[in-house]
């Protein structure tokens, strides 16, 4: 990994974002990220938050915070407010494929209730529409001998299991933060191109888009999880979670402006 000083910015249109330990710290959104966010923003980049949180959630971070759209449930589906604020959403899977999805995916979840009891879905499981997910770090902090374990389970039912900082997710379908964040801004926004687009975050649910971007970031957070990454991100900053995401920011507006870099 280079460090953020080595991060190019030469035609970027964008910043696509994770939220959880990216932009938060102990599930609370940070002021210094928040702040990044609109200075981003007021400089005509457009952001994309992609999530592994409910599309619930991501239904009121694309109402509420500077964001083009918002994209949920590591790339299920996503919702956006246009030019005339009218609210949409849209999803990965056409209707019929997530009627499929949901009978995978309670089969999943059954299994796992039957064969580790003791592990509890996520408390933000109802606002879930595409996927389901466990709680692993966030109200309790499950051993990772016992995570493996519920991703062998999830897997054998048929379905993918990606693990972020918090939770264990049980994935019925073929989408993924990089596939959803690139179909979603190419619906919403008419055009997507790689190379225009930096990606930043902490965990094993951006794995696909560390792999996918040439200029991917992660936040210091993400050292504790390189052991379970397939590829690392290609960049890093300095300070961990909403910190870094800021820190991104600055070298990002720093070469906008082209007074140089940030020497972080
Ligand atoms: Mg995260």
């Amino acid at each position: 990994m280079k460090p953020l000083s080595a991060l190019p910015c030469d035609g970027v249109r964008g910043l696509i974002f994770d939220v959880d330990d990216t932009v938060t710290r102990d599930g609370r959104l940070e002021r210094v990220a928040f702040d990044a966010m609109w200075s981003l923003a007021d400089a005509g980049l457009v952001l994309v938050a992609v999530t592994g949180r409910p599309l619930g959630w991501a239904d009121v971070i694309a109402r509420q915070w500077p964001v083009a759209l918002a994209v949920g449930e590591n790339g299920a589906g996503w919702s956006w407010v246009d030019a005339r604020h009218h609210f949409h959403v849209d999803y990965f899977e056409a209707p019929t494929e997530r009627e499929r999805s949901d009978a995978l995916k309670q089969r999943a979840l059954e299994r796992v209730r039957a064969e580790m009891p003791h592990v509890q879905p996520a408390r933000d499981i109802v606002a879930r529409r595409c996927d389901l997910a466990l709680d692993v770090g966030e109200e309790v902090s499950l051993a990772p001998g016992e995570i493996a374990q519920i991703v062998a389970l999830i897997e054998a039912e048929g379905c993918r299991a990606p693990v972020s900082s918090v939770h264990c997710h049980i994935v019925p379908g073929p989408w993924d933060k990089a596939s959803g964040a690139a179909r979603a801004i190419e619906e919403v926004l008419g055009d997507f191109d790689d190379e225009r687009w930096i990606f930043v975050g902490d965990s094993g649910n951006d794995a696909d888009a560390f792999a996918r971007f040439r200029r991917s970031v992660g936040v210091a957070n993400v050292r504790a999880h390189l052991p379970r990454l397939p590829a690392p991100p290609a960049y890093i900053t300095p300070s961990d979670r909403g910190r870094g995401f800021a820190e991104l920011a600055q070298h990002l507006l720093g070469a906008l402006r082209g007074v140089g870099r940030s020497d972080a």
